[in-house]
This record gives C-alpha cells, structure tokens and sequence, in this order.
C-alpha cells in the first residue's frame, strides 16, 4: 500500500507565519482596578504564543477550512449518516437574540418563547412519529439509545420483572445499538437476517423468552431495507413481555408515510441532526430526542416541557417544566442542545410543513432508488430489493483483489464523498451510499458516471485505484500509524511534534 504522508502543498503554521511584535489588537487601558498576579510560582513565563495580524489568522483558517470536504462543497453519500444540505434560515433562526442569548437558569416566565417552541418541537415529534410523549433531553443518536434502554429496564423492573437481562440486536443494526445495551450491563443477543436482509423470525422466535427486556431494531436497517414482516417481529417480541426500541436515526425515509408508533414500536429514538437538517459530522451539537408509548410515558427523564397553567381568554398558557412521575432521572445537564439543535429542526419542520416532509421521504427513497438501478450492473448488490433512503453494494470486482476502500479513495479523485465503507459487517467489502433528497439528478448522475467508470479502471488499470487519490492534498493515509502515533500539535515546538515514543513527552504545562 502506498503511504504519502507528505502534504502537496505546505501550509505554514501560524508559528512560521509568526513575527515578533506583529498583533491583532490593541488592549485598551482597563477602566477597572488592577487585581494582584496570583503568586509567582502559579505563573507561565514563557507561553509559546504566535504573533500575527487578525487578516493572517483569517487567511490561514479559512484555507485550512476549505482542504476539508463539506457538504456546502460537493456530494456527501456517506450511509446511515443523512449528509444532506442544511438549508441557511436554520442558522438565522438560532441566532435570534431570544434564543441565542438566553441563560437555562432564567426564571421561566423570561423564557416563554423558549419554552413554548421546546413543547411545540416534542408535539411535531410525536405527530410525526406516532408516540404518545417525547423528551427533547439525549445529546445525540446514542445518548437516545442510551436513554431508552434504561426506560425499557426501569419500566420492567417496576412490574417487578427482574429477570430481563438480554437485550435482541439483529446483525443489520448500527453498531451504537449493541454499544449502548453494553454500556447498562444488558448481554446482547445476536439475531441474524435472512436471505432478503430481514430479521430472521426463527432465530427470532428461538431467542425471546422471559429473560428478554427487548429487541433494537433498525428500521430500516443498515442495508436500506425496510423489514418486510415489521408487525410479525414487533408481535413476536411483545409476545414474550418484551418492548422493542426502535432506532429511528433513519426516519428520513418514513416521513409522513409510515409512523414507528402505529406501527407497535415502544419507544424509539429522533436524530435531530439527521433527519431535521442540524448540520453534523465536525463533532455536534448533535440532538437526539425520544418518543415513548404510553405505557412508557412516566419514564422519562426529567425535565419535559409541559403548560403549567392552562390558557384562558385573556392570559396565555404558561409553559414550564414537569417531571414524569417514575422518571429514569436526568440524563443531561439542563434541558438538552437547544440553540443548536432544536430551533434548526424547529425552523426545519415548521418550513417543509406536513406535505413537505413527505416529499422529504420520497424524493430521498426515489434517490436511492435511482442510485442503485444506475449501480447495479457495475457492482454486486447483495441484498437486491427496492431499497429506502440507502443502499449497500459489494466494492469488490471478480477476479481482483481491490478492495473497497480502493473505490473510496479513486473517488475522491472525481471529488466526491465516499460512501461509508465496511459497514453493515454483514457485506464484504461494504460501500454504503446514501445520497438523501437534496440532490438533484445531474449530480446523481455525475456520482453514478464516475462509480461506473471506476468499476472499468479496476478492470483496465487497477494499479490506478490501489494508488490513489492522485489529486488530493494528502495521498493514500497509513491509517494504522495515525491511530497509534497521534500528533493532534503539529505547531508545538520541535520536541512535541514527534511521534510519541513509550517515554510520554512533559505537558505543556510542564515547560
Ligand atoms: C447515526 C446513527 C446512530 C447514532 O447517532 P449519533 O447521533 O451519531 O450518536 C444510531 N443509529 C443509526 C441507524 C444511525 O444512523
């Protein structure tokens, strides 16, 4: 494998770009008295701090910004992971003064505007989902999961049901499902798909017994499909005294057409950040509220925004905080990521309207759809049915010993995302492309012209593809080697920037 960890073009540090006495700004005379250093041995003397103009500090950031590949930039098929366009009013909407300005240990009445888009944001949430309560709180997809699992288990335990232990986790799930039962000390149970990428009902019906708490369902699942016997599974589970958490990052492709709710589900987590267009993938905010049954209501976590005071003629509802009577607790400081994931998925949903969000769901299963009829002479599509919002075929070819991430690299030749790669574990040399709603033929066309003609290199010039990218500003990474010897610093000093050796350099702090 090829390994050019030598950048084409150098960037300079701000250290390089630094020179003595250059600044940004001008400290003006403080207007307060002057307080005393504290003492002398708590004091740094020698911060290595660069010294440069506000425009070099601009320049300098806004290149190293546009290396990155953004979904502002160009197409981004990365599977499960609904890269679409996050439409601009989001961000003038977060950042009204109202919302933006405001402190969460305000007294309420201050914040009514506030509180009442909280409450109309979980209504829309249970509308759209078909569940009977919401709460706005997980920080994310996972803290969702989190959330719920520990709802299942609390909601069992108060039956007094103390021996449900197993948590059922098909192979097509996403990977946080098995991670986030782990994490409360439930066993995980494996259930496997069967030839049409559904869960397997006898290996389902052989693992429920009184010792299951639930099953984890993605739907659909990590190969794009809908399971085709969901009120069969739904049954089965229910059957046995178990709940079944739906995990509803991908509802993008329900949307108005099918509610998780109706359709037996007990509780299931949003991915605001998904679905409701909050912009992700640089580390968050991320927003992951849940919906729960009926039954399940009283567990949730602390606080719910609910009317304190009911409406009259003359004054307006006051909206406040309630806590559900047998809730898990608090799982978050405070009452989740509101400016920046509730107004945007607020301003999201408010502006597509009902009508809209279908068309949301359509037009990203019509996407797909496309997709995968233009791919599917080119690569083996293991699993081959009409898919939802996504679709996993095989990046390999007969005969060769290309991989799938080959594919990946070559394609960031043609500048553009790759897809999620070796992931369902379930498929070798999985590539799963998701190219959601936002995007219009012409570009699907240019994705699906240059995975063809990709599929014809493997074919005519294969070492094309195990040495690429070409035209990018780093070559093919030693992945291995990134991982181990990290270097987050690459400005430190000399010292700091070498790979790290089993003798750990002293901390900043230190010098
Ligand atoms: C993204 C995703 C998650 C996890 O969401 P995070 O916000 O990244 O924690 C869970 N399940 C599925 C199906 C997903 O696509």
């Amino acid at each position: 494998m090829t390994e050019t960890l030598t950048p084409k073009v150098v960037e300079p540090t701000l250290f390089e770009l630094s020179s003595p006495g250059r600044i940004g700004v001008t400290m003006p005379e403080p207007d307060v008295p002057k307080a005393d250093l504290p003492p002398a041995h708590l004091l740094r003397s020698d911060l290595p701090l660069p010294e440069l103009a506000e425009v070099d500090v601009v320049r300098h950031y806004l290149r190293l910004s546009q290396f990155n590949y953004s979904v502002d930039g160009g197409f981004y098929p990365l599977g499960s992971c609904t890269m679409k366009y996050n439409p601009k009013i989001n961000e003038d909407t977060c950042r009204l003064p109202g919302f933006l300005y405001t402190h969460p240990l305000q007294p309420i009445e201050t914040v009514q505007g506030n509180l009442e888009l909280m409450y109309l944001l979980q209504e829309w949430l249970k509308e759209i989902s078909g569940f009977a309560a919401v709460s706005l709180q997980p920080a994310a997809g996972a803290h969702g999961e989190l959330t719920g699992v520990l709802i299942m288990r609390a909601y069992h335990k108060s039956r007094g049901d103390h021996k449900r232990i197993k948590m059922l986790i098909p192979d097509s799930a996403h990977g946080t499902n098995p991670a986030s039962s782990g994490m409360i000390g439930l066993q995980v149970v494996q259930i496997p798909s069967d030839a049409r990428g559904n869960v397997d009902l006898n290996a389902l019906k052989a693992a429920c017994d009184d010792a299951v708490v639930g099953l984890m369902l993605t739907n659909p699942n990590t190969l794009g499909l809908f399971d085709e016997n969901i009120e069969e599974v739904i049954r089965v589970v229910h059957e046995c005294g178990g709940l079944v958490y739906g995990d509803g990052a991908n509802l993008n492709a329900l949307l108005g057409i099918v509610r998780p709710g109706d359709l037996g589900f007990d509780v299931m987590h949003f991915n605001l950040h998904k679905t409701f267009s909050v912009p992700h993938g640089g580390g968050g905010p991320g927003s992951g509220p849940i919906g729960v049954a009926a039954h399940l209501a009283d567990f949730l976590p602390e606080p719910i925004v609910g009317i304190l005071e009911e409406d009259d003629e003359e004054t307006p509802p006051l909206f406040g905080f309630i806590r559900p009577a047998k809730s898990i607790g608090r799982i978050k400081a405070f009452y989740g990521h509101f400016g920046g994931g509730m107004v945007r998925a607020f301003t999201y949903i408010a502006m597509h309207g009902a009508e809209g969000l279908k068309q949301v769901a359509q037009h990203a299963v019509l996407n797909a759809n496309y997709l995968l009829a233009r791919l599917r002479g080119s690569y083996r599509v293991p699993y081959d049915r009409i898919c939802m919002h996504e679709f996993v075929v095989e990046g390999r070819f007969e005969g060769s010993d290309l991989r799938a991430l080959d594919i990946s690299k070559r394609l960031m030749d043609y500048n553009f995302h790759p897809p999620t790669n070796y992931f369902p574990l379930i498929v070798p040399e999985a590539l799963m492309i998701e190219p959601t709603e936002t995007e219009n033929k012409a570009t699907l066309d240019a994705f699906a012209d240059a995975m063809i003609q990709i599929a014809e290199e493997a074919r005519t010039n294969p070492d094309l593809l195990r040495a690429a990218p070409h035209n990018t500003l780093f070559g093919r990474m030693d992945e291995v080697r990134a991982a181990r010897e990290l270097v987050l610093c690459c400005w430190l000093p000399e010292d700091y920037s070498k790979p790290l050796t089993d003798e750990q350099p002293a901390s900043l702090g230190e010098r």
